[in-house]
Formats: C-alpha cells, sequence, structure tokens
C-alpha cells in the first residue's frame, strides 16, 4: 500500500515528525516509543503502510524481516533474560496507530496474561 500522508508512523519514517530512530533499511524502520512501558520499549515498522496485521498478505517475506529485526535489537539491547513482541490488532487490543507495529519490550519482567 501507498504512503498514507494522514498515518503518523508514515510520517515518522518520512522525517516529517521527528522521532529516535534506532535503526532504518530499504523496508524496515525501528524507533523509541514516546511512552516507553519497559525500560526497553521499541516500534519496529515496515515502510510500506499496512494498517493492521490482519492486514498482512500470505507469505509477505517484509514479516519475517520485522521479526528477524526485532530479534537483532533484542540481542543489541542485551535482553538476555527474554523479551516480549507484541501486535495490537484493532480497538480490542488496544491499536491506537494504524500502520503496522511490532512492539518490542524489554528490561523487566511481564505478566500473563495481559490485562
Ligand atoms: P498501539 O497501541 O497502536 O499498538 O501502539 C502505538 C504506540 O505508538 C504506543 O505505544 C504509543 O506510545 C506510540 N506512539 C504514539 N504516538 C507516537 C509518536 O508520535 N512517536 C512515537 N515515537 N511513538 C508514538
Ligand atoms: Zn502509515
Amino acid at each position: 500500500m501507498p504512503r498514507d500522508p494522514e498515518c503518523l508512523f508514515c510520517r515518522i519514517i518520512a522525517g516529517e515528525i521527528p522521532s529516535k530512530k534506532v535503526y532504518e533499511d530499504a523496508e524496515v524502520f525501528a524507533f523509541e516509543d514516546i511512552r516507553p512501558q519497559a525500560p526497553v520499549h521499541l516500534l519496529i515498522v515496515p515502510k510500506e503502510h499496512i494498517p493492521t496485521v490482519a492486514d498482512v498478505p500470505a507469505g509477505w517475506p517484509v514479516m519475517g524481516r520485522l521479526v528477524e529485526t526485532a530479534n537483532r535489537l533484542a540481542k543489541e539491547k542485551e535482553l538476555i533474560f527474554g523479551y516480549r513482541v507484541v501486535i495490537n490488532c484493532r480497538a480490542d487490543a488496544g491499536q491506537e496507530v494504524f500502520h503496522l507495529h511490532l512492539h518490542l519490550l524489554g528490561g523487566r519482567k511481564f505478566s500473563w496474561p495481559p490485562g
């Protein structure tokens, strides 16, 4: 899907809205969450505008690249005791920004099940 000029994360990727970038390549962009819920809280997003995980096409190779990036950043942040990778989908899951993103959370213990 093309870039959505109204989309917050499309605008962050384009540099129109500042962010604390931690990684970028041709397909993937990663930055610090503005309201961190853990000592490490990064957002990993595709450059392509995909609204939710439910919109991910079958076999879409960028999905694997997003997971790979989360794992590499977790290693760089030395989250040796573990970490959580979260994708919220639509209202019941609390999705606020409708541009697909993985949350990488770490540096503390998390409870299960989530609230
Ligand atoms: P969601 O609830 O959609 O899964 O997560 C959206 C995340 O984006 C939230 O954790 C929120 O703190 C973060 N966020 C919202 N607006 C901004 C922003 O302008 N900059 C950054 N870096 N993060 C944002
Ligand atoms: Zn977008």
